[in-house]
């Protein structure tokens, strides 16, 4: 079989028809590199630089791992900014789509608390948000986040970047330690470098120069 079909994964058979509907016929780089260890549940970084298709490499692995029937929140999406989050929930929701109720959250700042905490009040399987505003939630009591199994770091260097670094950091220190950690990002400074050591566990590294 083609090493880049998404049909030489072991995924769900509802995600391989959503693939097919959005007309993802074949991997990306960086799909094709990244999803193998992220399915094998390791803790991977992987870089590509924008367009390369990292959402869906990171998507992916996250729906491949939900237990939609545990209505928690089990996977946590951290973005730089309001218009990323709201692409990588959309994102997500399409590959989802149809794979029985899965609930993705978004969590920004710039909105109004009351409705995300009537929101978190019915649940949600994933959480995608802003570092700001997911603290904020974590401070008030109105967001638990010890059931989640996978972490995912978006756009890691413009959140460094953004000076989140600390945030990141009380946020990571709320999540169980038994988790997989995925940190995506479009370059790779030291400062990325330095972060993944504190909250990746031995993660395997995939670098994608362009993007076909
Ligand atoms: P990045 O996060 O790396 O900048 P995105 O995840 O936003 O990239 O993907 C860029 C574009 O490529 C999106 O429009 C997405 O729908 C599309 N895309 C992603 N994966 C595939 C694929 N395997 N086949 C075709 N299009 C894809
Ligand atoms: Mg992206």
């Amino acid at each position: 079989m083609n090493p880049t079909a998404f049909a030489s994964l072991n995924l769900h058979d509802a995600l391989l028809n959503n693939l097919a509907s959005l007309g993802y016929d074949r991997m990306t780089p960086i799909q094709s590199q990244s999803l193998p260890p992220i399915l094998a549940g390791r803790d991977v970084i992987a870089q590509g630089k924008t367009g390369s298709g990292k959402t869906a490499a990171f998507g992916l692995g996250l729906l491949q791992k939900l237990d939609v029937k545990r209505f928690r929140i089990q996977g946590l999406v951290l973005c730089p900014t309001r218009e990323l989050a709201d692409q990588v929930a959309r994102e997500i929701r399409r590959l989802g789509r149809g794979i029985h109720n899965i609930k993705v959250l978004t969590l920004c700042g710039g909105t109004p608390f009351g409705p995300q905490v009537g929101s978190l009040e019915h649940g949600a399987h994933i959480i995608v948000g802003t570092p700001g505003r997911i603290e904020d939630h974590l401070g008030r009591g109105t967001l638990k986040l010890d059931k989640v199994s996978t972490l995912i770091l978006d756009e890691a260097d413009r959140m460094l970047d953004m000076g989140f670094q600390e945030v990141l950091e009380r946020i990571v220190d709320q999540l169980p330690q038994r988790r997989q950690t995925l940190l995506f990002s479009a370059t790779f400074p030291d400062q990325i470098q330095a972060i993944a050591r504190l909250i990746l566990s031995q993660p395997v590294t995939v670098q994608v120069e362009s993007s076909h």
